[in-house]
């Protein structure tokens, strides 16, 4: 019987990995950056030197092998910046996907502009060269390519498509840290490159944010809009000295990140690469034993891929795999069984409860044509993605073999009882 109705499920007690990781070197950064006093780039430190938030900066540029990299608060404050830095803004349009967290839509908004949602491949869950020639118009200013939970946006495809129609390629890999693209690191890519450092991230601060970019001229403009139009004293500030310039040429708003994050930050970094290889091993060991299993197969990773980078680990399955059970009992079937979450993907923006732009008053006058622009269509690719794509937590790889094989069980088993998942009685 299934562990959903009341059967022993596949798993024990064995505990799944925590997450985030830390030890005492965290403990000590993180104290070191509290007795400091300084506790923000805004606030003179009693010793000098640079801030931990430009230190990430800095830091978070290398490990991408970008020219400049700009420490922020969220993910969607460095969409924001990025957007506003390209000059983009009210009587503009900007092509988002129809499928990825809302912030890439909030923050297109939030400058002004209307974000045009476009379909994405119902295998990948991205946007495709052609879906965004499809959401071109004579406003087009750029396009937001987000590298959806296990792989990447084919950025050979899009970034012809967006130098062929004049427009920036911006970028999202909130769920892509460190995946490689021909030799270099997604974000590098397109012009800018915007990054999420929340809790659930591959790389997490609790909140947090950075942008990379190998362009002075918007590295400038992001720096001013991120610390209201503040930008570094050419050298480290010296004891009880301040950091922060005041400049004007743009205006800004805090989107800092605080100091504390930034040694978080710092710390978790080093510790990316070797996590990336552990859950590498994991999907390895997944992936051989999903060959075996009918219907079932990962998310397709572009051949230009060399290294992929997974946040949410996908396991796509053909329609009838689970028979005519929905994929929110398929879900519920297997979180029962495994003891973590396994979920379906969310709602494309177009239904999402998060994107209500009339809500607020900033927006309820955007005129209906605009509204229709942004959500008024079908997606057929984004609904076969949410109805046939099953995700699980990156911090599921992070474990053993064995953790691998219990996946790969309670699989097959919810599939054998599927029918069982369509009786009425059951509690979801
Ligand atoms: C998490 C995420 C964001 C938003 O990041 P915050 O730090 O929560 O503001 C943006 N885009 C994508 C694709 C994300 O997954």
């Amino acid at each position: 019987m299934l562990a959903l109705h009341g059967g022993a499920p596949v798993r024990g007690d064995a505990p799944w990995p925590r997450w985030p990781h830390y030890d005492d070197r965290t403990e000590r950064e993180v104290l070191a950056a509290l007795r400091s006093d300084r506790w923000s780039v805004t606030w003179p430190g009693r010793d000098g030197g640079k801030s931990r938030e430009r230190l990430f900066g800095e830091a978070f540029a290398r490990y991408n092998g970008a020219a400049y990299g700009v420490s922020v608060d969220h993910g969607s404050s460095a969409l924001v910046i990025a957007l506003e830095a390209l000059g983009v803004g009210p009587g503009d349009e900007v092509i988002v996907p129809a499928l990825t967290w809302v912030a890439p839509a909030t923050a297109v908004l939030r400058v002004g502009a209307i974000p045009v949602l476009v379909d994405v491949h119902p295998e990948s869950g991205c946007l495709t060269g052609e879906s965004v020639r499809g959401g071109l118009s004579a406003r087009t200013r750029a396009v937001i390519a987000v590298h959806l939970a296990c792989t990447t946006v084919d950025l050979d495809e899009v970034g012809a498509v967006a130098d062929a129609a004049g427009i920036a390629l911006i970028e999202d890999c909130s769920q892509a840290h460190g995946a490689r693209w021909a030799g270099r690191a997604v974000g590098t890519v397109g012009c800018a490159g915007v990054f999420s450092l929340g809790a659930a991230k591959t790389l997490a601060g609790g909140e947090g944010g950075a942008v990379i970019t190998d362009r002075q001229h918007l590295y400038q403009r992001m720096l001013l809009l991120r610390a209201d139009s503040r930008g570094y004293t050419a050298d480290a500030p010296g004891p009880g000295e301040y950091e922060l310039v005041e400049r004007g040429d743009i205006m800004g708003a805090n989107y800092c990140m605080p100091e504390m994050t930034a040694a978080v930050l710092l710390d978790q970094l080093p510790r990316l690469d070797a996590q990336h290889e552990h859950r590498e091993r994991r999907a390895k060991e997944l992936e051989a034993g999903l060959a075996a299993v009918p219907g079932l197969a990962p998310i397709p990773v572009p051949r230009q891929v060399d290294r992929r980078a997974v946040y949410e680990y996908g396991i796509r399955f053909q329609p009838g795999t689970f028979g005519a059970a929905p994929i929110e009992a398929v879900a519920a079937a297997l979180t029962a069984e495994l003891g973590t979450r396994v979920y379906p993907p969310r709602d494309p923006l177009h239904r999402s409860l998060l994107l209500r732009p009339h809500t607020k008053p900033r927006f309820a006058r955007l005129p209906a044509a605009s509204v229709d622009r942004m959500t008024g269509r079908d997606f057929g690719g984004a609904d076969h993605y949410r109805a046939h794509t099953l995700l699980l937590h990156h911090s599921v790889l992070l474990g053993e073999p064995a953790d691998i094989d219990d996946i790969l069980t309670a699989l097959d088993k919810v599939r054998a009882h599927s029918p069982a998942l369509l009786t009425k009685d059951v509690a979801l």
